[in-house]
């Protein structure tokens, strides 16, 4: 049955946690197996057994190990308890099997009574029928070298294990969090949400790192924040309670994502939408376009809507400017000068010109994004991801029972891997659709009010062509709207 791949081993893992003086590694025989059966995958060995050891000291003499008693016997048989054959032995350091030298001598008799055996620690792949391995067991821990690299490795490797777990593995308080990285500091948790339901809405990065330090927050380090560190806080699957390592979500067995032991700060859903919006930006136009600064709302957007003389349109665009001290409005739009080509005439108070075209805009939004939720089909492959994963699970149970053999399991294994990772990857894209409609849903008067005037212009923009601005006529009358003519953007634009 292992014809099929001559790498193929069968093998055997021992895990043990010890409560020798070291703060005591609870989850630690779930941790060390799980590492272990990472790497037998890694190296196409299969893990026939695992021997486990718990809450024991190897180093006392007067207690017995009964697992490792188990292995031995079983390595000295050359077979598990269920008859598989042993190849090899994997632990996760070599001081898991011995504390004392008598171990160690009777673990190497046992080990090679079989020729050919592999064996793997955190020291690399071993050659434990080469010489000097028995030497290594008489004096092996009194010079245990390694002790203290050891206890380094330890913490190494415990940071992907808390990280699995689900618990904070951050040196630094991360921004948003209080110093136990577990409850939220309000401000600077407000100030994540607003930021996400900004981006959301179509703010850009800059502005948001912009308020941030205005609000005078700083990263968690004392730094000023930057471009690239408030897409990183926006970016970390921390803020929606999932685990993440090296940008990659942590599942459980269930393939379920690992939900972390502190607060969130937005839904996950909220989280998958922010993520796929700075991402596709990334890869789209980039920055916002041009680098004029606009004081006012619709300069660039309004034109002149009078009739010359000759019969012609005007239609030059109109600029804001500063309106006279004795009115109650602060600003005016005017057309242009003569010089410039315009006709200098057509003046629009700029307050009511703004409100008026803002709720119009804000208007289409509304309908616009309750057509959009509308539009976002439903999620059809639910049942094809679930149906992936029930496969994969029973590929599993039936190589653990015995019904397949391992090449073909391994051959079958990884094309449903693949599948479940397709099927995930477009339920996120989905998810982020779905949020991204019902961001835009949500209360756009009480958005509208919190953005820029960049974002706002932005908006204006992405709806209106232009509005059209008639001359009210001679003498001081009340502002008219039907004079104000909106040019929509077709609805393909
Ligand atoms: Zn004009």
């Amino acid at each position: 049955m292992l014809a099929a791949n001559p790498k193929m081993r069968c093998v055997v893992c021992y895990a043990r946690i010890s409560f020798d003086g070291r703060a005591k590694d609870a989850h630690g025989i779930e941790d060390q197996h799980r590492e272990l059966g990472e790497k037998a995958n890694g190296f196409e060995w299969l893990v026939v057994y695992r021997y486990t050891d718990n809450d024991k000291s190897a180093s006392k003499e007067e207690v017995v190990r009964d697992d490792f008693e188990q292995m031995l016997t079983d390595l000295t048989a050359g077979r598990t308890p269920e008859g598989y054959p042993i190849h090899g032995v994997m632990a996760i350091n070599d001081d898991r099997l011995y504390r004392r030298p008598g171990d160690w001598e009777r673990y190497l008799r046992a080990f090679t009574a079989h020729p050919d055996r592999v064996y793997y620690d955190s020291n690399g792949h071993q050659d434990l029928y080469a010489e000097g391995f028995e030497v290594k067991g008489l004096v092996g821990v009194a010079m245990s070298l390694a002790e203290t690299r050891k206890k380094q490795r330890r913490s190494r490797t415990s940071h992907r294990n808390r990280a699995i777990r689900g618990q904070s593995v951050s040196a630094w308080r991360p921004f948003g969090w209080d110093d136990d990285k577990v409850s939220l500091r309000p401000a600077e948790a407000d100030a994540i949400r607003k930021a996400v339901k900004d981006v959301l809405a179509g703010a850009s990065l800059s502005e948001v790192t912009a308020q941030w330090k205005e609000a005078g927050f700083t990263t968690s380090r004392g730094n000023a924040f930057q471009y690239a560190t408030v897409k990183q806080v926006l970016l970390n699957a921390r803020l929606c309670g999932y685990r993440e390592i090296v940008g990659e979500l942590v599942r459980d067995e269930d393939g379920q994502p690992v939900v972390g032991e502190w607060e969130a700060i937005v839904t996950p859903k909220e989280w998958f939408a922010v993520v796929a919006t700075i991402r596709e930006r990334g890869r789209g136009k980039g920055q916002s376009p041009g680098g004029v600064v606009h004081k006012y709302l619709l300069t660039g957007v309004l034109r002149c809507g009078a009739v010359r003389e000759d019969g012609t349109a005007c239609n030059n665009k109109m600029t804001g400017v500063k309106a006279n001290d004795w009115v109650s409005y602060s600003h005016g739009y005017l057309c242009k000068k003569t010089v410039d080509g315009g006709c200098n005439k057509t003046y629009k108070r700029g307050d009511e010109t703004d409100k008026h075209v803002s709720t119009l805009v804000r208007a289409k939004l509304k309908r616009d994004a309750a057509a959009a939720a509308k539009d976002v089909p439903e999620w059809t492959r639910d049942e094809e991801l679930e149906s992936a994963v029930a496969r994969r699970r029973a590929l599993e149970q039936r190589w653990q029972t015995g019904q397949i053999d391992d090449e073909t399991f391994f051959r079958n294994l990884s094309p449903m891997d693949q599948l479940v990772k397709e099927l995930r990857a477009d339920q996120a894209k989905h998810l982020a659709m779905v949020a991204a409609a019902e961001a835009a849903t949500a209360d756009i008067d009480t958005e509208w009010e919190a953005k820029t005037l960049t974002q706002k212009r932005e908006m204006i923009q992405n709806a209106l062509l232009a509005v059209i601005a008639e001359p009210g006529g001679k003498g001081r009358k009340p502002f008219d709207v039907t004079q104000l003519r909106p040019v929509w953007r077709s609805a393909s634009a």
